[in-house]
């Protein structure tokens, strides 16, 4: 197998981004259009799910993403491929977008309420919001519940045997 040929592919398989209902958001200014909150532009024409997707630069950029944060934009020569580590990306063979966030500060005094900010801002990103987390929430309670009467009923069962001399 050929290594260029196989992180092609990969990139064609899994690091290809497509607009659709996962990341398209309505714009409070413009009703009838949706604005892609990966960076792909506004939907046009409205209703139709196709935007222009990521400008193609042959520089690499220090940009602000929707959210104010600096980062790092790799040069790009299609308008759909995510960035990505070649390396990681044929070592994981699933989708592995990258983005090196650029933290601006003096690296002897850190500002701790600025890391904060960025580690808050890739954990949030990383949750997929609150909606993911509090949702996961639930789920580990509903779990605890569950265990918890689970264990009451094994106990009960258990002891109902001891009793009856089945144990
Ligand atoms: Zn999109």
């Amino acid at each position: 197998m050929n290594v260029f040929t196989d992180a092609v592919d990969l990139c064609h398989f899994c690091q290809s981004h497509q607009c659709s209902d996962y990341c398209l958001r309505q714009s409070s200014s413009k009703i009838s259009k949706q604005r892609c909150r990966m960076g792909c532009g506004e939907e046009y024409p409205a209703a139709s799910g196709k935007t222009p997707g990521w400008e193609i630069t042959s520089k690499d950029l220090i940009i602000e993403d929707l959210c104010g944060f600096k980062k790092l934009s790799l040069k790009r020569n299609h308008p759909r491929l995510l960035q990505t580590s070649l390396y990681c990306l044929q070592a994981w063979r699933a989708n592995c977008d990258v983005s090196i966030m650029i933290y601006d500060s003096d690296s002897s005094f850190p500002d701790l309420v600025k890391i904060a900010e960025v580690t808050d801002y890739v954990v949030s990103y990383a949750c997929k919001e609150n909606i993911a987390y509090s949702l996961e929430r639930e789920q580990l309670k509903d779990f605890s519940r569950r265990l918890v009467l689970v264990s009451s009923i094994t106990y009960f069962i258990s002891f109902s045997l001891l009793i009856i001399g089945c144990v």
